[in-house]
């Protein structure tokens, strides 16, 4: 099914990490600029993920001895600094994910750079390390964005879709590490529902929205992939979403057979064994187009 699976440390079978975008409100912010301020049912909905969904997710990761990974909007993290460093204090990465979450295809070259800089820098004075990691927002990442994160130093990326193992991004000789997720891994389409940003979807029970990743993941296992869930703090940190996830976990934390990483380990273990020549990863050059196909 996998025709190059990875060596996982320890002979895992599988490699997980955990993947929280903490938006936030910048979204409605983003989206409503001019009247965000008074759509105060919608911030409460999205600020539910740093007020109350984040210690909850971090007590879990406490309880089972897990660090994964959290992408989080540079006004996010300048915006909800006691949410930042419990999950610094915890030994968890922050990865960036745009400033105002702003959408990356809508800004030319200097401008997208502008947009990282500034995020480094936020996120490197509340933390005291720059980010290793990106997410672009809303998954669009651009043609320019390879050059922008390896020239920043980066390490790798988090926005593609296009297979189901860490691969290779090249852009100009130059490479950086892809891990891969994509939208059935995704929270929004089962359990996200904000009439105030153009979405409505029927909400899915916890069971029926769970059921979906649980099968993502079990395939993983199965034939020694990757499972990186993308999950939101006020989509699935929600009450009884995250007491069945929590469950869940338990029982695969038990099975001492997967890989439960932040994104930073994942990448750099695939660096070390491509460095050391054990493993050889696929290998995807970008642009895959310079201009619109004719
Ligand atoms: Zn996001």
């Amino acid at each position: 099914m996998i025709s190059n699976p990875p060596p996982w440390p320890n002979n895992c079978r599988c490699a997980v990490a955990i993947t929280f975008d903490m938006d936030a409100d910048s979204l409605i912010h983003l989206e409503r600029p001019d009247d965000s301020f008074k759509r105060v049912s919608t911030i409460s909905q999205l600020r539910y993920g740093p007020e109350v969904a984040v210690s909850r997710i971090l007590d879990t990761y406490k309880r089972l001895g897990l660090k994964q990974t959290f992408f989080i909007p540079a006004w996010c993290v300048a915006q909800y600094p006691d949410v930042i460093r419990r999950i610094i204090d915890q030994g968890h990465e922050i990865g960036h994910h745009g400033y105002l979450h702003e959408n990356p295809l809508e800004f030319n070259r200097d401008g997208q750079a502008q947009l990282l800089d500034k995020g480094i820098e936020i996120i490197q004075q509340a933390t005291g390390v720059a980010p290793v990691g990106y997410r672009a927002p809303l998954y669009n990442y651009t043609n320019d964005t390879t050059d922008l994160l390896i020239e920043r130093g980066f390490e790798y990326d988090a926005s593609l879709m296009g297979d189901d193992i860490p691969y290779i991004l090249r852009s100009r000789e130059k490479t950086l590490i892809e891990l891969p997720s994509h939208w059935g891994c995704d929270d929004w389409p089962p359990f996200a529902h904000v009439p105030d940003l153009d979405y409505q979807m029927p909400v899915r029970s916890p069971s029926a929205g769970l059921s979906g990743f649980i099968e993502e993941f079990e395939a993983a296992y199965r034939w020694g992939g990757l499972f990186i869930p993308v999950w939101h703090p006020f989509v699935t940190g929600r009450l009884a979403r995250w007491s069945a996830v929590e469950d869940w976990l338990c029982t695969l934390v038990a099975r001492e057979d997967i890989w439960f990483a932040p994104m930073c380990e994942i990448a750099r273990h695939i660096q070390r064994t491509w460095d050391g020549g054990t493993y050889t990863p696929r290998i995807d050059t970008l642009p895959h187009y310079k201009g619109p196909v004719s």
